[in-house]
């Protein structure tokens, strides 16, 4: 499509670039900061249909964390020692760029320990978990130059106020941050290199045209050496053969409470469920097991059974003893496949993309954002 009464110097400064990159989310701004910041002379303009970055960046729970220890576990089911051990400094990596690359006052990262909460019907597993605690901490330990990173803290349960929650075990390292501050504090150091990032802008199509790719868009056609999407969840509708699907996730916040005890991030029910402190407040959300058919969707939107699921959650366990009320719900879509690393590649000739990262990408995101920025430096 051709916009209509572009100008002449509109389309030599805006709609042609040597790399545009589709998306704005953590994955997309990462990669631009880290061509600009090897190669100032480069040009790239990111292309972003929402008006904010509109997929998970700016949608999700803010938890810093590179797996509690019933994901480890499974994930080590899945993938092996070895592999999890090289998924989890990708993690741990990642977060600590992000940290020195935005500061830890613009994220509002606090490292107030992460914890996960066993039901006593889930018996088997929190055993389980338990003895695989000096396993896990051998494995984090090289990473993260901790000793003793996860321990039982049962003792916390009743400061906590929960109800029907019999084991706990903390992981001391886990932190929280602002997914609105850590976005915006990466669109300015984009914007600071040099990098152009254009908003309402919805890629439609990409084709090649002798040696650049013409990206056909809501705004009018783009042309760059390279293309490269970062669009997660989303990245399926131009791309069709990659292996990812799209997860839901229903978000709620309380008002605030004026004597709040709980400070941390939460994982209850394998990590299906999530909760943490906002300051005063606390957000809740999960409940994808629930009815993963309607919740594998691109769309935004909040649906009863899963709403009533969270509530019910914060009334029987979270929060039993406190009357509490809504402030705000909302929805994010995350990429979910069957291998845990995300999609890093070249999928045809200058086209490039770096996607699914499997629901933790405050961790994996900037270091996704970095492998890719360098893939593509290496290709132009
Ligand atoms: C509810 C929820 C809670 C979460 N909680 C956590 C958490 O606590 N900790 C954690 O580590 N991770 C969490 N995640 C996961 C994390 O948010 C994601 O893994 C991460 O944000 C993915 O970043 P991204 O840049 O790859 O994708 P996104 O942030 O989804 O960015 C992709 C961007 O591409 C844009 N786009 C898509 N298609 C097009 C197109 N055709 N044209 C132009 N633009 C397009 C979208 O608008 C979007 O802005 C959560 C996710 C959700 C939904």
């Amino acid at each position: 499509m051709e916009s209509p009464n572009l100008s002449y110097w509109e389309k030599a400064s805006f709609y042609s670039s040597d790399v545009l990159i589709v998306g704005s989310g953590i994955v997309g701004l990462n990669a631009a900061i880290t061509i600009k910041k090897q190669q100032p002379n480069v040009t790239v303009t990111v292309l972003e249909r929402g008006f904010l970055p509109s997929g998970a960046s700016t949608k999700n729970a803010g938890f810093a964390c590179f797996g509690s220890l019933s994901e480890l576990m499974e994930q080590e089911k899945i993938c092996g020692t070895t592999l999890l051990h090289q998924l989890i400094s990708k993690r741990w990596n990642g977060l600590q760029k992000l940290r020195s690359l935005v500061g830890d006052s613009r994220l509002d990262l606090e490292i107030n320990g992460g914890f996960e909460l066993f039901k006593p019907s889930e018996i088997d597993l929190s055993e389980e978990c338990v003895s695989k605690i000096g396993h896990f901490n051998d494995i984090v330990k090289d990473i993260t130059n901790e000793k003793n990173v996860f321990n039982i803290a049962d003792s916390k349960i009743e400061s906590f106020g929960f109800e029907g929650i019999d084991c706990l075990i903390e992981n001391k390292l886990e932190a929280q941050l602002d997914p609105g501050k850590m976005i915006k504090a990466l669109i300015e150091k984009a914007t600071s290199l040099g990098v152009t990032i254009l908003n309402s802008c919805a890629v439609n199509h990409f084709e090649k045209e002798d040696n650049s790719i013409l990206v056909s868009t809501s705004q009018g056609t783009f042309r760059g050496k390279k293309l490269l999407f970062c669009t997660n969840a989303f990245a399926n509708q131009l791309m069709p053969k990659l292996e990812l699907k799209p997860g839901r996730g229903q978000v709620l916040i309380t008002k605030p409470f004026e004597n709040l005890k709980l400070k941390g991030t939460f994982h209850y029910d394998k990590g299906y469920y999530y909760f943490r402190n906002v300051g005063n407040r606390i957000l809740l959300g999960g409940g994808r097991n629930l009815d993963f058919f309607t919740e594998e969707t691109h769309q935004f939107g909040e649906t009863p059974l899963v709403q009533n699921t969270l509530i019910r959650l914060l009334k029987e366990v979270i929060l039993p003893k406190t009357a509490f009320e809504i402030d705000q719900k909302w929805s994010g879509i995350m990429a979910f496949g069957p291998e845990l690393s995300p999609i890093i590649d070249e999928v045809s000739p200058n086209v490039f993309c770096a996607v699914r990262c499997n629901g933790m990408g405050i961790a994996i995101g900037s270091q996704t954002g970095e492998e890719a920025g360098e893939i593509v430096l290496r290709s132009l």
